[in-house]
């Protein structure tokens, strides 16, 4: 059984789905690692660190029997692991239907980490919740960094700095990171989700929810999309907390949906001077008018910054949590004899497995499929 870890192709990726401690366990189940050189460099990892840990370099890593990769990978990418290969990671599953026909194509195997359910027994392989948390993080280090002003209050000789106002829309994984973060930093904290539960949540954090409409979460534990009537009485909800915001970090979305749009242009430009809005969601659609995804445009001196990637931000804990999901995952399909075998009747294994020697497996996936280019 050998088992690639590639070096990322995708510009501004520093994240390497393995690092040297799962190295080694994998070398206790008896599998050989072949690690591209460079793989790790951008997260702080040596290749020599690599070697220690048991793995081999190569440049071939890309042809192993199980690739592990960060992702989502471009289509040439695909072209480069062996017909038959089975590939892990971040895999665009229900969006990219172009990787789906090329894991076709190729009759091979994915397991893709979008699709892990998000169970309390899958908690460890959750790489969705593991990437988001640290991207909660660095939005709010992001924001600060580009603002006139600190977060704290500041008692000093020279006078009073009141607190910034930090505004959180959106309180998943990363939206709680995100407060969590703030609140360090002595920002005083508003939050808000369409997600009845998120009110306690927030609280816990020593946050302020702010009264606007809520809903109940689907089955699944996600937003549903909302009426035009709801997003109008969030829009009238939430205004005087943007305009009045220093600090805003929007995080919302709806799986397989364009991203709802929470902070309207004309939100915006009611914001003072040198406020600072992160858009996580700039990728899928965005939450505040204007963001563009991996840009940072300027609207009446108000800085929008559009990060599609911000876990890649700091690629050393990133690696770390994702190799360790991936690892937790991958137990589950290891066998005694040093080898792989998939137990697709596994409800965690199952639902991973998006495409299955070639054949598109998950529901999702294969409603993107069945619709066609
Ligand atoms: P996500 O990235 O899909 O969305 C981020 C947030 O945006 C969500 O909290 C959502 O409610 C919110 N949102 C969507 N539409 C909105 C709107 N119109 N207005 C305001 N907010 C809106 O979410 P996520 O971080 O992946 O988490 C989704 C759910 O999964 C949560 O319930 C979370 O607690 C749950 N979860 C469970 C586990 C587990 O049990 N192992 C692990 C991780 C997450």
């Amino acid at each position: 059984m050998r088992v690639g870890v590639i070096l990322e192709r995708k510009p501004g990726e520093r994240r390497v789905a393995a690092v040297p401690a799962t190295i080694e366990t994998m070398a206790g189940w008896g599998w050989q690692t072949v690690v591209e050189p460079g793989a790790g460099a951008a997260a702080g990892i040596t290749d020599e660190a690599f070697a220690e840990a048991g793995a081999e370099l190569s440049s071939d890593a890309i042809s192993a029997d199980l690739v592990l990769q960060v992702g989502p990978p471009a289509v040439e990418v695909i072209d480069e692991m062996v017909d038959g290969a089975t590939v892990t990671g971040f895999l665009d599953p229900f969006v990219d239907r172009a990787i789906l026909a090329r894991l076709v194509d190729k009759s091979m195997t994915a397991l893709a980490v979008e699709a892990i359910p998000r169970t309390t027994l899958a908690q460890s392989m959750d790489a969705l919740s593991s990437q988001a948390n640290l991207a909660g993080y660095a939005a709010v280090l992001l924001g600060s960094a580009s603002m006139p002003r600190i977060l704290p209050m500041m008692v000093t000789a020279a006078g009073t700095i009141p607190p910034s106002k930090a505004l959180i829309l959106g309180v998943g994984v990363a939206g709680l990171q995100a407060i969590a973060t703030a609140k360090r930093l002595g920002a005083a904290v508003h939050a808000y989700d369409i997600r009845t539960e998120t009110q306690e949540q927030v609280e816990s954090l020593g946050a302020r929810f702010i009264s606007a409409p809520t809903a109940e979460a689907d089955e699944g534990g996600y937003a549903r999309e909302v009426e035009q009537d709801t997003q109008r009485r969030q829009h009238e909800a939430l205004a005087p907390y943007v305009a009045d915001a220093d600090l805003i970090v929007t995080t919302a979305q709806i799986p397989g949906r364009p991203a709802p749009l929470l902070v309207t242009a004309e939100m915006v430009a009611s914001m003072r001077p040198g406020a600072v809005i992160v858009d996580m969601a700039a990728g899928t659609g965005g939450n505040v008018e204007g963001s563009v995804p991996d840009e940072t445009v300027t609207v009446g001196g108000v800085h929008i910054h559009g990060p599609t990637n911000l876990a890649a931000g700091v690629p050393a804990d990133a690696s770390r949590l994702y190799a360790r999901n991936l690892i937790s995952l991958l137990e589950r399909a290891r066998s005694d004899d040093g080898g792989f075998s998939l137990d697709l009747e596994d409800e965690i294994m199952g639902g991973t497995t998006v495409v299955h020697n070639g054949e598109v497996r998950h529901p999702r996936s294969l409603a993107l499929w069945e619709a066609g280019p």
